[in-house]
């Protein structure tokens, strides 16, 4: 189903989170542009700078002044990856768009056939990492680990080691910026629209310049959110392991019952009483625990606040389109 797409009228967003990518902003903007440039299509690149503490800001703006496609978002502080993006996804007013990162872990080569792609009906184009070779062991194996996990605990399915690199439909921008959830995890809510989806290979080279934001303390923070959002099996194991220690609590109480019965009182038992209390209490507190992730879930939803703030917009071609401060 090919479809009716004149590039030449068409509009493509770049969307690009920033966090102090100062050192790999020159590199990045002499490789996107030009790959841009010579392409038979209308282009904007929308940088969104989440809280960087370095000069990204001043970088950016003053990349601004060539390039006329440059569209800002300055975000009052550092939001989020998840929350950047969802910014720059608002304020992207392309026919279709590409997140990608700023470090050229994401090949921009790439877009042209993300593009093609679009042009021939999928709404939704997902970059794959072929291979994790820039990645460590133990990065590898905790990512294959996660992906095994919440495939099996989610409803939906969720691609294996596809990143937040891909190309959106307008009719995807629109459905996934209606689900305006606060705790967010994109790969499951681009999972989650549907919309029809080709996947695209890629290698994930190395990062041009400065350092991953990413610590293993984070990505484990992260894992479990994704896996809190899109699942209600943590909360539901509960049910069963409570009737399965129910009924072996009874079945050993009838045990003992019976042999106190028969056999007499047997007075020794401190150690077994030690470790089935310890066992159980630390069960119910992972129980609890457990809960308590999902009450926080509520507990920040309920307050509604927006997902992210903008201190101030620049943009060249639509300068009078947005005032500026508390843009949300
Ligand atoms: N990023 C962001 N806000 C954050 C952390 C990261 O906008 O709080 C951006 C970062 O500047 C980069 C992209 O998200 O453009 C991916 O970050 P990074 O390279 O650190 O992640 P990794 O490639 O290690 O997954
Ligand atoms: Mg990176």
């Amino acid at each position: 189903m090919n479809r009716e797409i004149e590039l030449s009228s068409s509009l493509i967003s770049i969307i690009i989170p920033m966090k102090n990518e100062s050192a790999t902003l020159a590199q990045l903007f002499s490789v996107l542009t030009p790959i841009l440039a010579d392409f038979p299509i209308n282009y904007e690149i929308v940088a969104v700078n989440d809280g960087s503490c370095d000069d990204t800001l001043a970088k950016l703006i003053e990349l601004s002044k060539n390039e006329i496609n440059l569209k800002i978002i300055d975000l009052s502080r550092n939001f989020g990856k998840e929350a950047a993006l969802y910014a720059g996804f608002s304020y992207a007013q392309g026919d279709c768009a590409v997140a990608m990162d700023a470090d050229l872990q994401d090949p921009p080569e790439l877009i042209l056939e993300m593009i093609n792609w679009w042009q021939q009906g999928y709404e939704i184009v997902t970059g794959v990492h072929q291979s994790r070779e820039s990645d460590t062991y133990l990065k590898r194996k905790t990512a294959n680990l996660f992906y095994q996990s919440i495939n099996k605990v989610s409803d939906i399915k969720f691609t294996p080691n596809a990143g937040d690199f891909r190309l959106l439909d307008r009719t995807a921008i629109n459905a996934f910026l209606s689900l305006d959830e606060r705790v967010r995890f994109n790969k499951g809510l681009f999972a989650w629209i549907g919309f029809k989806e080709k996947l695209v290979y890629h290698k994930r080279s190395e990062r041009t310049a400065g350092t991953s934001q990413w610590k293993y303390l984070q990505l484990f923070k992260f894992a479990i959110d994704g896996i809190t959002s899109f699942s209600k099996a943590p909360l539901e194991v509960w049910f069963y392991l409570g009737i399965f220690t129910a009924i072996a609590g009874f079945l050993y109480g009838v045990f003992i019952f019976t042999r106190t019965i028969l056999l007499g009182i047997d007075t020794p038992g401190y150690a077994s009483l030690l470790i089935f209390v310890l066992f159980f209490s630390g069960l119910q507190m992972v129980g609890v625990g457990i809960l308590g992730k999902y009450i926080g879930r509520i507990f920040i939803e309920s307050k509604r606040r927006p997902i992210f703030i903008v201190r101030k917009i620049y943009d060249n071609l639509n300068a009078n389109l947005h005032g500026e401060g508390n843009e949300f």
